[in-house]
């Protein structure tokens, strides 16, 4: 049998972390702290927690295919309408029907060095084309994207904030660079970050949406409402794309309980504020334990911060795992000298900055 000279062979496969506990083991540790992959350190919202459990009397049922309940919620919540939304497993599902509803061999996807790593795997599992285009200052270059628009070109992929740098567009230029891009060609805001992103020109992106048809924005429930594991995220747009992503998903792709923990999260407002709030004094006592250490790194306003290191990070990363501290090497990115660290509980915090100022003294 051999193996069909498929596209998808040239693909770097993502790259997840190992178990928690297995790492553990692997390193015989009693405790470890995992500020890896961008997760809620708070734990789930108590009222979510509830409800998804209340969701499993329902688990020999499809869930509504629809998401009737939760786009009713949202759109009120919102202020758009119910048939601007597509439901996703996670918003990564949505990205993902986005390349397959737009993409195809022949066409192609801009997007910028450094940005999100989904983008390329999704561009090149529909055989298209990904252009991408050089940062400045480590952020998406929006002048440079814009001029790399090409006749072929469906879709442009932009991560606000993004990952894995945590920098941000601010409205101004952001709301000039839609006003270039060609109106066939789709803009997708990836807003998986917002909630934490206080700062005060940050452009929510459905505000462009009445002007600029062919935006999708894409929101989670992963991140700021704790919900990663549960895999539910959502886009935004006109109700034309709408129509044709949901014709292209798969209809049972959110479970009963993620519908219900989203539900619930919702209302769930202290939860909410609460996340924001210890991101931001986590934010600031990391960043604030960096300086100290005389390390530079890359203002983010997201929930996680690119280290930047005077040498080649994957020593460091290793030697961080032997503290037990998980953080993520950006390596796949190509930034060998960043370790990407999630913000974290303040005395998860305090043990990667005692673990960087042991390493520091020892030399590593
Ligand atoms: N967009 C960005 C920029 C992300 O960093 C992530 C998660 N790492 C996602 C989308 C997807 O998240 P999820 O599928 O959990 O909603």
């Amino acid at each position: 049998f051999a193996l069909a000279n498929v596209g998808v062979q040239g693909l770097h496969p993502y790259q997840p972390g190992k178990p928690i506990e297995e790492l553990q083991r692997e390193l015989g540790l009693t405790s470890v702290v995992k500020l890896a992959s961008n997760e809620n350190p708070l734990g789930p919202s108590p009222l979510a927690m509830a409800a998804a459990q209340a969701a499993l009397k329902q688990s020999h049922l499809y869930p509504d295919a629809s998401g009737f309940d939760l786009k009713k919620k949202l759109a009120l919540k919102l202020g758009v309408s119910e048939n601007q939304f597509t439901l996703g497993n996670g918003s990564n599902d949505v990205l993902d029907l986005i390349a397959r509803t737009f993409l195809s061999a022949g066409s192609s996807a801009v997007f910028s060095q450094y940005a999100f790593i989904v983008y390329p795997i999704a561009v090149q599992a529909v055989g298209a084309r990904a252009i991408v285009t050089p940062a400045k200052n480590w952020g998406h270059d929006l002048d440079a994207m814009a001029a790399a628009i090409e006749p072929d070109t469906k879709v442009v992929f932009i991560a606000n904030p993004n990952n894995p740098t945590g920098n941000y567009l601010d409205r101004a230029s952001l709301s000039a660079f839609l006003a270039k891009v060609p109106e066939h060609v789709i803009v997708v805001l990836d807003e998986a970050y917002i909630e934490f992103a206080g700062v005060e020109d940050f452009p929510d992106g459905l505000t462009f949406l009445s002007k600029y048809p062919n935006i999708i924005v894409t929101r989670t429930f992963s991140k700021a409402y704790g919900l990663a594991g549960l895999r539910i995220g959502y886009g935004v747009s006109s109700p034309q794309i709408a129509d044709l992503l949901n014709r292209v998903r798969a209809p049972f792709n959110v479970s009963i309980p993620a519908m219900s923990a989203a539900l619930a999260v919702l209302d769930d407002d202290d939860y909410l504020i609460r996340s924001q709030q210890v991101n931001s004094a986590g934010m600031q006592q990391l960043c604030a334990g960096f300086e100290a250490l005389g390390l530079s790194y890359i203002p983010s306003v997201g929930n996680f911060v690119a280290l930047e290191l005077p040498c080649d990070a994957m020593p460091v990363y290793q030697a961080l795992l032997k503290e037990g501290v998980i953080v993520r090497p950006v390596g796949v990115y190509q930034m060998p000298k960043h370790l990407r660290i999630s913000i974290g509980l303040e005395h998860e915090n305090t043990r990667c900055l005692n673990a960087l100022q042991k390493l520091k003294s020892e030399g590593v």
